[in-house]
Parts: C-alpha cells; structure tokens; sequence
C-alpha cells in the first residue's frame, strides 16, 4: 500500500487533475485509499484517471519517487512487485466500474 501511495500520489500531482488533488492515500485500516479533490464531481467521472494512475503503477519502472530517508519515514516499506500486482488486479475492478457500483444505494 506504501508503494501504491507514494506512486499513485505522485501520478496524479502531475496528472490534468493536479490543481484540484488535496490528498491521496491509504484508509487507516489499509483496506482501500482515499482520493480527496476539490470540487464535487460524480465518482464516474474519474473512472479515467483511476485507470490511467494504476496502469501508471502496474507498468512503473526505476526509483519510487519519494522513497528516502530525507523524503519518508518509512522508506524501507517499499513493495513494488507487489504494488504492481495489486494494481493489476484494481485495473480489472475499474474496468467494470459503473456510475451504479460508486455510490452506496439509498
Ligand atoms: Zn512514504
């Protein structure tokens, strides 16, 4: 998940979204990530963006950025391989998200 952060956080601080990005990270009980943006935009409309940070990560190769002593720390909690495969597996879920399946029913 460490991985995931620091990737998918410096994805999209450079992404066509960067000026709206508050905050992009873990939930506490790791089970998923928040996305903080400013504004309020259907969850849909990000369908894209999800897509292209993760694919981002699954396919990421080099240094992950932010991942030193001076820059976190916890720098030594780095899993890439692992950060791919998960990402992987996310891309295949976003595939088949749906404006019905971002929202809780009322
Ligand atoms: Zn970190």
């Amino acid at each position: 998940m460490h991985t995931i952060e620091h990737l998918g956080a410096t994805y999209l601080r450079n992404s066509s979204l960067a000026d709206e990005v508050i905050y992009f990270g873990p939930m506490g009980c790791r089970t998923g990530f928040y996305l903080i943006l400013q504004g309020n935009r259907p969850p849909i409309e990000l369908k894209d963006i999800l897509t292209d940070t993760f694919s981002f990560i699954a396919g990421f190769h080099g240094d992950i950025p932010g991942a030193s002593a001076e820059e976190c720390g916890n720098y030594t909690d780095m899993d890439l391989t692992g950060a791919k495969a998960e990402s992987l597996k996310y891309l295949a879920v976003l595939s088949q998200l749906t404006a019905q399946n971002t929202c809780y029913p009322e």
